[in-house]
């Protein structure tokens, strides 16, 4: 049994007073020796650890103009501080964005700027010491790296981008993430974050189409490895087996078989998550982007197109081409890589499939934005495209379809409380008490517009709600996949009436 109290749903959003360090003691495992050398960090604490971080941190900003802006810049308006599902679900003012980027700007100050060398005190600038790294360590996987607060920030700063060059400083003094570096390793050997070697994913794959062709009377294929196919399908790995993501590749692959497109998934890429950007490591990113350039180029595919997984699309959309491009080799019409909701909106504009959506009728549909989707990137040729699309997919898929209250959806939208690589069960108080605002917001749809089911379009918010929904009172499997709805609701050639 849990050792905490899942917080009580209110019928409106209430800003908490604070708790002084109510969730202090909230610290995810540390990597292994080995999980850190795989990455390229050292295993343990270094020697000298705090000169090495301060220059590690020198470096970062001077890289990064942005990060250098973000903690030049607060005016310290306030305008951030209960924007943040931590603090409201927690109470805990360290989870305060503002507070939070403090624990790396108060650093910053002291090593980096006139003032903080000369007067420290008078400008709230800190050493280096042990009781800032542990400080590190806890708030900084108490961030999601959900951006929300930046919406609000007047200057626009991203907390996200301090929280990622924070947690590649604790990775480069030998303090790593147990969950993210070990999950990192995998992906770069194996190809794939559950470490499924090819004979079982091959295993899994037949074992679907059986189950399609058994429910639909249809031979819907889920090719593997297939040179010459047109479309490579880069997808988080938990579509191979976990419900209810395996229902959403499910819909992909009647999505390609109805639209008469060629496709494959490839064992070496088998994987569509990137937590190399949870950690801030840009050659941790690169190593996993490459896979898929590799498959790509092996397969001789013309086009990419990813799955449904919310941080995995902010990397495809925004990074894929700097981290592993040039993309020449594929089709000039397909020059960038797609989303699966953008070829199925595409195809659904064009009349290309049917749909029933009365295959739905036994659902009242909410939809929840995510994070890296809503504000991290963007669907289709047109502005908010990331925010339309999806919900246009679920609207051609069912008939009964209810936003949650609008300052929680959208650009606004609350994140799950597991992203950012903090999906782990050593983190489960802080991922039940995180997800609160968006519990309320469901619980509010759920009371007076009779909604059953959130679908979802991250295989990280699926897995969360999954665990979380039942603390709050929800059932587990009220979280459905998009392509879920899609596969209950699409007509195949030939099938066989239900
Ligand atoms: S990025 Fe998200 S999780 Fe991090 S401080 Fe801002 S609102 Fe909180
Ligand atoms: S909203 Fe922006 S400027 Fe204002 S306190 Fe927060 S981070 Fe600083």
């Amino acid at each position: 049994m849990a050792d905490f109290e899942t917080p009580t749903l209110k019928p409106y959003p209430v800003i908490p007073a604070i708790e002084i360090g109510s969730m202090a003691h909230s610290q995810p495992f540390v990597a292994k020796e080995d999980h850190q050398q795989k990455l390229g960090f050292p295993g343990e604490l270094v020697d000298d650890w705090e000169n090495v971080a301060v220059k590690k941190l020198g470096e970062l900003v001077d890289k990064s103009r942005a990060l250098r802006v973000f903690l030049d810049s607060c005016v310290k308006c306030g305008a951030c501080t209960d924007k943040c599902h931590y603090y409201l679900g927690t109470s805990d003012p360290k989870n305060m964005p503002v507070a939070r980027q403090d624990l790396l700007r108060s650093v910053y100050r002291r090593y980096y700027t006139l003032a903080g060398k000369y007067f420290p005190s008078l400008v709230g600038a800190r050493d280096m010491d042990k009781s800032v790294l542990d400080e590190w360590y806890s708030y900084f996987h108490q961030c999601s790296q959900c951006r929300r607060c930046s919406v609000y920030c007047p200057y626009g700063i991203d907390t996200a981008e301090v929280s990622m060059a924070a947690r590649e400083i604790m990775d480069t003094v030998g303090v790593g993430q147990k969950y993210c570096n070990e999950i990192i390793g995998k992906a770069q050997t194996i190809g794939n974050n559950l470490g499924l070697p090819e004979p079982a994913l091959a295993d899994t794959l037949e074992g679907l189409e059986e189950d399609i062709e058994e429910e639909t009377g249809v031979v819907v294929r889920m090719p593997l490895d297939e040179e010459g196919a047109d479309i490579l399908l880069v997808t988080p790995s938990a579509d191979f087996f976990a419900e209810p993501h395996v229902d959403g590749l499910i819909g992909y692959a009647k999505v390609f078989h109805q639209a008469g497109l060629s496709w494959t998934l490839s064992s070496y890429a088998s994987e569509a998550a990137n937590f190399g950007m949870f950690i801030g490591s840009y050659d941790n990113m690169q190593k996993l982007a490459l896979r898929i350039r590799e498959a790509a180029l092996e397969l001789g595919v013309k086009r990419i197109v990813f799955g449904e997984c919310g941080h995995a699309w902010r990397v495809a959309y925004n990074f894929l081409n700097t981290l592993a491009g040039p993309f020449d080799f594929l089709d000039p019409d397909y020059p960038v890589p797609q989303h699966i909701c953008e070829v199925t909106y595409d195809l659904l504009q064009r009349g290309a499939l049917k749909m029933d959506p009365s295959a739905n009728d036994d659902m009242v549909v909410t939809f929840h934005d995510s994070c890296n989707i809503a504000r991290g990137s963007r669907m289709g040729d047109f502005e908010g495209g990331q925010l339309v699309i999806p919900r246009a997919v679920i609207k051609a898929s069912c008939n009964h379809f209810v936003d949650m209250p609008a300052d929680a959806i959208g650009e606004g939208t609350f994140c799950c409380g597991g992203g950012g690589g903090l999906l782990t069960d050593d983190l489960v108080e802080l991922r039940v008490k995180g997800a609160l605002p968006r519990m309320e917001a469901l619980h509010e749809v759920t009371e007076h517009h009779g909604v059953t089911h959130l679908a979802a379009i991250c295989a990280i918010c699926k897995s969360q709600f999954s665990k979380i929904l039942p603390y709050y009172g929800f059932e587990m499997d009220q979280v459905v996949s998009i392509h879920q709805l899609v596969s209950n609701a699409i007509q195949l050639d030939g099938q066989q009436a239900q």
